[in-house]
C-alpha cells in the first residue's frame, strides 16, 4: 500500500507520461477493485479503446439516469458489444422513485444539483464503496475545476482517483480517434461535442467550448463526479443502502 506521501510523487512523475502507462501501472497494482466510469459519448472513446487494449474486462461504471438520449443508449450497446467491454450500468437507488416519478419532467430544470446527486452522485458513490482505485476520462482542458485536478487522488476514505486523460487535449483526443479510426457519437456531428442527459445538453457552435452546451444557462458546469459534492459523501444515505 502506496503512502499519500508516494502517491503524490507518483502523481508528479505521471505528468509526462502516455495515459496507456497510467492506466498499465493502476489495473496492475489495483485489480480487481478498480473500476472505470464512462459516459461513452465521443470524448469517452479513446479512454474505453485503451483499456480494451490493456484489460477489456475492467469493469465499467454506465450511469443510466433515465434521461439518456436514445442515440447513447444504442451507442452505448454497439461499442461495449464491439469491443467487449465489462459494462455495469448503475441506476437511482429505488426509494427515489416516487419522488422522481413525481416531478420527472420537471426535476432536471428545477434543481438539477438533486438530479445529479439522485442520478449519478448517490448510485457511484454506492458502486465504488469495495473498490479500491476509480478511473476516470477527465482532462484538464474542459472546466476550471477539472484544471486543477491531480493524475492521482487519494480521497479521504482511501479510494485513489486516477485521472489518466488529465493532460490530454481535445486535439490529442481528435488525433487518436483519427489513427484509431474509432467511432463517433451519432448526435457529435449533430454539433453535441459533450453529450449528458438530453434535458441538460445543447449543441454547441464550432468555435464553442466543447462542454458549452451541458447545463447552458443554469451556472452549473460539473455533475458532481468531479467536484466536492461526491467527496462529501451523504453517511446517512449511503448507510441505509448497505
Ligand atoms: S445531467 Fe440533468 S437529467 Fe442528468 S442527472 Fe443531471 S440534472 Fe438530471
Amino acid at each position: 500500500m502506496l503512502t499519500p506521501l508516494e502517491i503524490e510523487e507518483l502523481s508528479t512523475s505521471f505528468e509526462s507520461s502516455p495515459p496507456q502507462e497510467i492506466l498499465t501501472w493502476a489495473i496492475e497494482n489495483y485489480w480487481p477493485q478498480i473500476a472505470l466510469s464512462s459516459s461513452f459519448h465521443t470524448q469517452s472513446m479513446p479512454l474505453l479503446h485503451m483499456i480494451s487494449q490493456i484489460r477489456r474486462d475492467t469493469l465499467i461504471f454506465f450511469l443510466d439516469t433515465g434521461y439518456h438520449f436514445w442515440e447513447t443508449l444504442i451507442f452505448r450497446e454497439k461499442v461495449a458489444s464491439e469491443w467487449k467491454l465489462n459494462v455495469l450500468d448503475l441506476y437511482r437507488d429505488a426509494r427515489w422513485d416516487t419522488f422522481v416519478r413525481g416531478q420527472v419532467r420537471t426535476l432536471p430544470l428545477d434543481d438539477p444539483n438533486l438530479c445529479c446527486f439522485i442520478h449519478k452522485v448517490q448510485p457511484m458513490q454506492k458502486a465504488l464503496r469495495d473498490m479500491r482505485a476509480w478511473i476516470s476520462g477527465i482532462r484538464r482542458d474542459q472546466t476550471t475545476a477539472r484544471a486543477r485536478a491531480k493524475i492521482l487522488e487519494l480521497q479521504d476514505d482511501g479510494l485513489l482517483k486516477v485521472n489518466p486523460m488529465l493532460n490530454w487535449t481535445k486535439a490529442d483526443v481528435q488525433r487518436y480517434m483519427e489513427e484509431h479510426r474509432l467511432p463517433t457519437h451519432p448526435l457529435f456531428e449533430k454539433g453535441y461535442r459533450s453529450v449528458g442527459c438530453a434535458p441538460c445538453t445543447t449543441a454547441v457552435g464550432v468555435a464553442d467550448d466543447e462542454r458549452a452546451g451541458r447545463w447552458r444557462g443554469r451556472g452549473k458546469t460539473e455533475c458532481g463526479l468531479h467536484t466536492e459534492m461526491f467527496v462529501k459523501k451523504d453517511a446517512r444515505a449511503i448507510e441505509t443502502m448497505r
